[in-house]
């Protein structure tokens, strides 16, 4: 079954289109950038989709995105940087990573458990409309499989074959073509994680000197952050029963544990609570936290690399 494409610029499409975002589906939809596969950034289950659709070997955070600066700066914390940068660059081809506002309802796995949420208001006015009728924040990567190339028109989306995708709305060719600039205005000196059309010399003229990532630090490559949400208690993986002092993380019940990723076994469920239920533990302050083994296929895969990166020394 070939996936429906309606024009983004058609009120009756959109509004089907939104309908389907807040009951947790999948749409591509154009913006000046690229097309993006998009999901209510406030479900877990729905975010998991994304990850499912794309076959991401790895939960890297995903950029919200939002119909004005208004909204943006509900869901995270202004700082003086971002709201110059803000001012100057939105709605645009930039996104802003900033600490999570209080109560701020983005979804762990969204942001990959970090404490901090990337929001873009994108420039396109009918994408801009779109994220108006939903009233929520929609998630949303580039509309291609993984380690393939961004989309940047609705022909490129159809042709990915992707699972569980509901609907194309198609906005043209992007007339930007490039990913967003990603800028991180979380702490004290902005921090450039993605060059894209907002350059660095257009940032550095409004707020000064910023750094780059990838010195020294945080970003080795797109997409790859070094730093990353790790529970505080020790993590013993592929677990076959629990040892002393330990609570268990389960998959399917192997545990007998409480706390249970998916008790029938399916990996977007698992994805879904992930960074929950590891959040939910640590909250209780557990001494140590023993994982049930979790097969590889599909999400099983960035499940266990995250999951290994949790379970890796400390430095
Ligand atoms: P994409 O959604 O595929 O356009 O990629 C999102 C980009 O934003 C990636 O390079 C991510 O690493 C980056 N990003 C998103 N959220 C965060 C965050 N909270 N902290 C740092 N980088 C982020
Ligand atoms: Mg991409």
């Amino acid at each position: 079954m070939s996936v429906p494409i309606r024009p983004l610029d058609d009120p009756d499409a959109r509004a089907e289109a939104a309908r389907i975002l807040r009951a947790g589906g999948l749409v591509a939809f154009a913006t000046e950038t690229v097309y993006g596969l998009g999901a209510d950034a406030t479900d877990e289950t729905a975010v998991a989709k994304i990850f499912a659709a794309k076959g991401r070997p790895r939960f890297n955070p995903l950029i919200s995105h939002v119909p004005d600066v208004e909204t943006a700066f509900a869901l995270g914390q202004a700082t003086e940087a971002a709201r110059a940068v803000a001012q100057a660059f939105w709605p645009g081809p930039l996104t802003l990573v900033l600490r999570r506002a209080e109560g701020c309802p983005i979804a762990w796995l969204t942001s990959a458990g970090l404490e901090t949420v990337a929001i873009r208001v994108p420039g396109k006015p009918d994408a801009r409309a779109l994220l108006a009728e939903v009233g929520r924040p929609i998630a949303a990567p580039s509309a291609n499989r993984s380690g393939r190339v961004s989309p940047t028109n609705a022909a490129h989306v159809a042709a990915e074959g992707f699972d569980g995708l509901d609907v194309i709305l198609d906005g043209g060719a992007c007339t930007v073509g490039l990913e967003s600039t990603v800028l991180d205005v979380s702490g004290e000196t902005p921090r450039l994680l993605r060059p894209g059309s907002v350059t660095r010399e257009q940032i550095e003229a409004l707020v000064g000197p910023i750094e780059l990532a990838g010195h020294g630090d945080a970003i080795t490559a797109p997409g790859m952050l070094a730093s990353h949400y790790a529970p505080a208690a020790p993590v013993r993986l592929n677990a076959t029963e629990l040892r002393a002092g330990e609570v268990g993380l389960d998959f399917a019940g192997h545990l007998g544990a409480e706390a249970d990723l998916s008790p029938t076994g399916d990996p977007v469920e698992a994805a879904a609570n992930l960074f929950a239920l590891l959040r939910a533990l640590d909250r209780q302050g557990v001494a140590a936290i023993a994982v049930a083994q979790i097969p590889e296929a599909g999400l099983g895969a960035a499940i266990n690399d995250r999951l290994r990166r949790a379970a890796a020394p400390r430095g």
